[in-house]
């Protein structure tokens, strides 16, 4: 219990928040309490992460009324936990987008996600909502000669598509990064960078401004169908509602049948040291911008609003095993900063992300008027947030064939239990191919 789950059966109790630096340095949650009363509502929404607090609050903004109901806290799962960096796109390029899903549903896809972090910028603006935001770009630089291609090649297929984005000069990324270690890197001038919970609780304060009503400490133990209505029940109380979003991300355990099975939920870690010298915070990243670089097994890196440098990761390991993912994370450190001496690590904690086989986010509706969304592969800042107005869409009666996202089948990922053990297979062997590669650079 705790790492995986958001409430502890045996005691009866919601699991506490990570030691992560952002419960450390986050404005506190709004108040909110668990439920002890029945109630019928229009929508439950299940979990209070980015998902379901966008669709919490496109739907009470048209009066919808709506209760969400989350098993620990806003912002306990992966949107309480992650880097921070607001990326634009999906995990695949636009033409693989293309590919995959046709000419006009690729279009509408494609523009939707790199629009995607206007929304999150906007709710912040709306909403006033105090987590550090800056916009200023991410810099996504290539590890090794090989992946120098693909950020080529992906830098020039947002310029065709008339994005702020550019190639970087190359002789002048040590300034710009702060370590020696790239060989080329573009910029995204649509991302930024904020406090993940900070964020998160400020849509959750959003939420209950525009008429929402969130219940904490309030796991959703079984969800059966009444007529035509839904029946949510929690340890103290029923919600009867015509709707229901389930939004649990990766944390979404066996609520709704199938639905675990249709992603894998990878362990991510995050790191970061004591507040830096003024020599390091002069030249780590003096434009201050996020940065994921790329390899097969990225390195993420940024300087946190209180001045550390914050690095996130993962490595092969299976299961809730994480000082393998933490130490990785520490020797990737070394290799792009160890130039400044020994790192004074403070922090380290670590979540879990839902990576779908074809790398694209997914809307369910298994059955009437029940709605989930999930599977935005390490890009769920923005695509989270946009997804959770997606499902308020549908809410409101958009038919499914004019939402930007189709409503796919419900299908297991094949072989799915073998997915620990082959995942950290799989990992293993893009760490050597990633060494192979560099060792080649
Ligand atoms: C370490 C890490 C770093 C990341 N870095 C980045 C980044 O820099 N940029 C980026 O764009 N994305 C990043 N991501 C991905 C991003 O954080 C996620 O895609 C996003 O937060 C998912 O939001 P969500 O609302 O769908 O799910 P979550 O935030 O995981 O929320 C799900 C909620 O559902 C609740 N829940 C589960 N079951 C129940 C139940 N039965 N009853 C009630 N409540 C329940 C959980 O308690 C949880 O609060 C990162 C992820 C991780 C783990």
């Amino acid at each position: 219990m705790g790492e995986n789950d958001p409430w502890d059966e045996e005691r009866r109790q919601p699991a506490s928040l990570p030691r992560s630096l952002w419960a450390q340095i986050s404005p506190p949650a709004p108040p909110t309490a668990r439920a002890v009363e029945d109630a019928r509502v229009d929508v439950v929404i299940i979990g209070a992460g980015y998902t379901g607090l966008s669709a919490a609050i496109h739907l009470a903004q048209a009066r919808v009324k709506i209760a969400v109901i989350e098993a620990a806290e806003s912002g306990w799962g992966a949107s309480g936990r992650n880097g921070g960096q607001v990326i634009p796109g999906l995990k695949i390029d636009p033409e693989d987008v293309l590919r995959v899903l046709g000419q006009e549903r690729g279009k509408r896809i494609v523009e939707w996600a790199g629009a995607a972090p206007d929304l999150v910028f906007d709710l912040i603006r709306q909403f006033d909502i105090d987590c550090s935001p800056v916009r200023n770009g991410w810099i996504q630089p290539a590890y090794t000669k090989a992946s120098l291609k693909i950020i080529e090649s992906r830098c020039r297929q947002w310029q065709e598509r008339g994005a702020p984005v550019e190639m970087l000069d190359r002789a002048k990324l040590p300034e710009i990064l702060g370590t020696p270690k790239y060989v080329g890197a573009w910029i995204d001038r649509r991302a930024g960078s904020i406090n993940p919970l900070a964020y998160c609780r400020g849509l959750a304060k959003a939420a209950l401004d525009v008429g929402a009503t969130i219940f904490t400490s309030t796991p959703a133990k079984t969800l059966t169908r009444n007529g035509n209505l839904w029946n949510v029940a929690t340890p103290d109380a029923l919600f009867t509602a015509d709707h229901v979003i389930v939004a649990t991300g990766a944390y979404c355990g066996d609520l709704v049948p199938g639905l675990r099975k249709t992603i894998a939920a990878v362990r991510l870690g995050e790191v970061a040291t004591k507040p830096l010298n003024d020599e390091m915070l002069s030249k780590i990243l003096p434009g201050r911008q996020p940065v994921s670089d790329w390899r097969r097994l990225l390195a993420s890196f940024r300087i946190t609003p209180d001045g550390r440098l914050m690095m996130g990761g993962t490595t092969a390991s299976s299961g809730p095993e994480t000082t393998a993912i933490r130490d990785s994370i520490h020797r990737a450190g070394r290799d792009l900063f160890g130039h400044f001496g020994a790192l004074q690590w403070d922090y380290f904690w670590s979540g879990l992300f839902a990576v779908t086989t074809d790398k694209l986010p997914h809307l369910y509706e298994p059955q009437p008027n029940l709605l989930m969304a999930l599977g935005c592969n390490g890009r769920g800042i923005a695509l989270s947030t946009a997804l959770g107005k997606v499902l308020a869409e549908r809410v409101q009666g958009t038919a499914p064939q004019d939402l930007v996202l189709p409503v796919s089948a419900l299908e297991p990922i094949p072989f799915h239990f073998l997915y620990p053990p082959s995942m950290a297979i799989m990992v293993g062997w893009k760490g050597i191919q990633d060494r192979i590669d560099r060792a080649l650079s």
